[in-house]
């Protein structure tokens, strides 16, 4: 591991260093040291406003990247930030997060001819963390209120893109989510080595001083059926996620010490926002000490592998049933990963879980891979009696997520549904076949990125400023 990369697992998840919430001077931004004042002005001017710009075209967003690269590179600032989040709601969470490698900077002009890609995804970080520091970004000021509500089902980047559009244009709203905080995955999800909670938290009290009401530890379904919450707004979003896990079904799945990533992922979380998570201060769901097994090759594993390291692991071991060449997780995780210490062992699938009443081992089948399946990546078959044994004291299943059941949790049969479980919304306007109810985000597209999140909430945000238009256009002629 390099002595950078050594200092920053130092650094650890689980004692996160007192910080104000509007600072961003905090040790995870060592990484990004390099991007300060003259740097970054040199960073942007690499960019050759080459007159194609791809990068712009691979932004789900579509941001106009070399148009704030230029001001940057001219040191005007505070125009580059007013550009950037004319088109983002969360333009810094997008600087660390997306997955630049596949999207803009996979792209850019300049990495094509091989001189290296201009690094976007940095410098956006760089404009909207500098903005907060000198006070520009600023709450929303309504100039005219309007009557009209809406119910924003969840809180994570579709829910709160696209209730901050729609508070701009002087609605009502009232954001419901289950978990005590907003943010959905960025706050309990992604962890704070690669998004600090206070970039969430600063992004989510911006949006309550703008007007925007939060009901947190409140469940739909629960507290409140579909039904009875569409006759308290005047429209409704439902931008709930998708969080059921896919299950390993083998003998000894029952076993202690074997947990849903979601599961492990949130205590950690949980511990790094200063909670009481007692099953971690009992060492339980903590993989201190431990030989700890990750299964799956996507990139909540690479987050679980990459968390069990810093919570100070014995050893961590990915377990992944295809090749490198085949795994879904991006490249830059995996190479994260293996630079931290974490052993990968491909082609390998377990076949039983076995311990007293804890895990302590896994039986694992070898594979190798045949033709190519319906996605293109070649599939997985057992190689007859090729079984051998790893030790494992923590199991941390990470094999994706599906829809919950929502027409049931909602106690509403009528909403209608993809066969995956997603909820069936119309492609143009992204409104669900129940008048007045849209929906967006995970939930439409299933398992995605937080970019799309806020591109689906700023279209979505869109459409139910219309649908709200044209009813309130109705109920006058009525009157
Ligand atoms: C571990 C992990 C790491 C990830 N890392 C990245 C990454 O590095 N980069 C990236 O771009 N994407 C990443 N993603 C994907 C990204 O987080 C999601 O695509 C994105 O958060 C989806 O946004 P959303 O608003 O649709 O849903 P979510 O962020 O899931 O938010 C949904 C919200 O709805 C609430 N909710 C659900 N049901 C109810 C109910 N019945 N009543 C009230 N509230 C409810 C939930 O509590 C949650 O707060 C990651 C995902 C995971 C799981
Ligand atoms: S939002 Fe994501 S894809 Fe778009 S410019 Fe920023 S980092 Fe690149």
């Amino acid at each position: 591991m390099s002595e950078k990369m050594l200092k920053f697992v130092k650094i650890g998840q689980q004692t996160p260093p007192k910080r104000d919430v509007n600072s961003r001077k905090d040790d995870f931004n060592e990484i990004y040291d390099e991007f300060i004042s003259d740097k970054a002005k040199l960073q942007s001017s690499r960019c050759s406003q080459c007159g194609v710009p791809f990068c712009q075209v691979h932004c789900p967003l579509s941001n106009n990247i070399p148009d704030w690269l230029k001001l940057t590179a001219e040191g005007r600032l505070q125009e580059a930030y007013q550009l950037s989040q004319s088109t983002n709601n969360m333009p810094e969470v997008c600087g660390r997060i997306c997955p630049q490698d596949r999207l803009c900077e996979g792209n850019c002009v300049i990495e094509q001819s091989g001189h290296g890609t201009v690094t976007i995804g940095s410098m956006e970080k760089y404009i909207t963390d500098n903005a907060w520091e000198q006070g520009w970004v600023k709450p929303i000021k309504v100039t005219k209120e309007k009557k009209q509500s809406i119910g924003i089902i969840g809180a994570g980047p579709a829910g709160l893109a696209a209730a901050e559009q729609l508070r701009k244009d002087g609605y009502q709203i009232t954001v419901y989510d289950r978990y005590d905080r907003p943010g959905g995955l960025l706050i309990y999800g992604i962890p704070n080595f690669k998004l600090e909670k206070f970039v969430v938290e600063r992004r989510t009290n911006l949006l309550k001083e703008s007007g925007i009401n939060f009901e947190l530890n409140f469940e739909v379904g629960k507290d409140l059926t579909l039904d009875q919450l569409r006759k308290k707004h005047d429209a409704l979003l439902i931008a709930t996620g998708v969080y059921k896990a896919r299950e390993i079904n083998i003998p000894g799945s029952d076993l202690d010490n074997i947990f849903p990533a979601m599961d492990f992922l949130t205590a950690s979380n949980k511990k790094g926002l200063g909670d009481q998570v007692a099953a971690f201060d009992k060492g339980i769901i903590n993989a201190e000490g431990k030989d700890v097994v990750v299964i799956g090759g996507g990139d909540t594993a690479m987050d679980c592998v990459r968390t069990s390291i810093r919570q100070k692991a014995k050893s961590v071991k990915c377990l992944y049933r295809r090749d490198k060449e085949n795994m879904p997780g991006s490249a830059r995780e995996v190479a994260n990963a293996e630079e931290e210490g974490v052993e990968f062992v491909w082609l390998s699938s377990p076949k039983e879980f076995k311990g007293k009443n804890k895990i302590e081992k896994i039986i694992v089948d070898q594979i190798e891979l045949g033709e190519p399946d319906e996605t293109g990546r070649r599939k997985p078959k057992i190689k007859d009696g090729s079984h051998y044994e790893i030790n494992a004291d923590m199991v941390i299943k990470s094999l994706g997520f599906d829809p919950e059941d929502l027409p049931n949790l909602f106690g509403n049969p009528n909403l209608k549904v993809t066969q995956w479980g997603t909820i069936k919304a119309d492609f143009d306007t992204l409104e669900t076949n129940l008048d007045g109810v849209f929906a967006a985000g995970d939930i439409v597209r299933g398992a995605s990125l937080v970019v799309w999140a806020i591109k689906d909430g700023r279209d979505v945000a869109a459409s139910i400023k219309k649908f709200l238009q044209s009813k309130l256009i109705e109920t006058n002629k009525v009157a």
